[in-house]
């Protein structure tokens, strides 16, 4: 089964009375080099894989073919059939019918990390890349690494160096969990129907030990927020917004005492800087508190 040909993609689709759902992001892949380049890149042989949106099972069945065992959970029901289809030469292949944000990755998982390493593969929907990335750093599971393709536009944030204009509170949550490197770009002839924007897969090696440490993490998530919220003002300004109990002097303060000029603004910080000025602002907060 060639499902790379596009009248067989056409053929399936029309057999399971099927349509591409644009709501759900549905813009499967059919460019074998970049299907084998996604799944070589994604893991290692025993590994396990959590695949994000099957379709109608292109990426699943390389990885299939690849790797021990994969996880795919797809949300359009009526894509459940197909890949039952599609599939049926591979008995290392789980497919969920589940919402991936609504989903216990610990408890669907957690079999799969006693026994060994876990990666994850997708060609994401777009309209939720972000939230998707953020739901599988902030879930604390062990993943050796994300492979997942996704409009450049968003691939630059994630790989943005600090100081640049597409530098981001995605950008530092990224790095604080991980390491994102840009692996290769797509143009939208490489999908059917092909999206209206060029898209690149990044891949995300995490951290197995954090390099920076926040002593609270919530905290750490609230500094970063408050210093992307808005973009324009200086650190101080926009750290006092978003912890309005410690006003703009004591925000300035706390900037000085991290070691930045006053009139900074967010985007030049590093993650390493951004925990440094969030143990400094929490440190604040309690005292704050204690003073009440
Ligand atoms: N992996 C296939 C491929 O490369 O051809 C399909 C990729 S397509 C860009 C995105 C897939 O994610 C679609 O199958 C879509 O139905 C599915 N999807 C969209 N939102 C989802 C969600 N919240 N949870 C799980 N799957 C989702």
């Amino acid at each position: 089964m060639d499902l790379t040909d596009i009248r067989t993609v056409k053929n399936i689709m029309a057999g399971f009375g099927l349509r591409f759902r644009k709501e759900f992001g549905q813009n499967f892949l059919t460019d074998a080099s970049v299907l084998c380049g996604i799944a070589d890149a994604a893991a290692e042989e025993n590994d396990a894989v959590l695949e994000i949106g099957p379709g109608i099972g292109t990426l699943t069945r390389e990885l299939a073919a690849r790797y021990g065992e994969v996880i795919a959970v797809e949300i359009d029901r009526a894509l459940i059939p197909v890949l039952e289809y599609t599939l049926h030469d591979f008995p290392n292949v789980r497919v969920v019918n589940k919402d991936i944000l609504k989903t216990d990755l610990a408890a669907l998982l957690s079999p799969y990390f006693e026994k060994g390493r876990v990666s994850v593969a997708a060609n994401l929907p777009y309209y939720i890349t972000t939230p998707i990335l953020m739901e599988l750093l902030e879930s604390g599971l062990p993943f050796h690494s994300i492979t997942a393709m996704m409009q450049t536009e968003v691939a630059e944030r994630l790989t943005a160096p600090a100081g640049d204009g597409a530098y981001g509170a995605i950008t530092v949550a990224v790095n604080y969990y991980g390491t994102a490197k840009r692996l290769f770009t797509v143009p939208p002839t490489s999908f059917l129907p092909p999206p209206s924007v060029t898209s690149a897969v990044v891949q995300i090696t995490l951290h197995e030990k954090k390099p920076f440490v926040p002593k609270d993490e919530t905290i750490f998530r609230k500094t970063v927020r408050a210093a992307f919220a808005q973009r324009r003002k200086t650190l101080p300004n926009a750290l006092s917004s978003g912890f309005p109990t410690l006003g703009k002097e004591r925000c300035a303060d706390l900037v000085a005492a991290a070691g930045h000029r006053t009139d900074i603004r967010g985007e030049r910080l590093s993650v390493g800087e951004f925990v440094a000025l969030s143990d400094l602002v929490a440190e604040a907060l309690r005292e704050t508190e204690d003073a009440k």
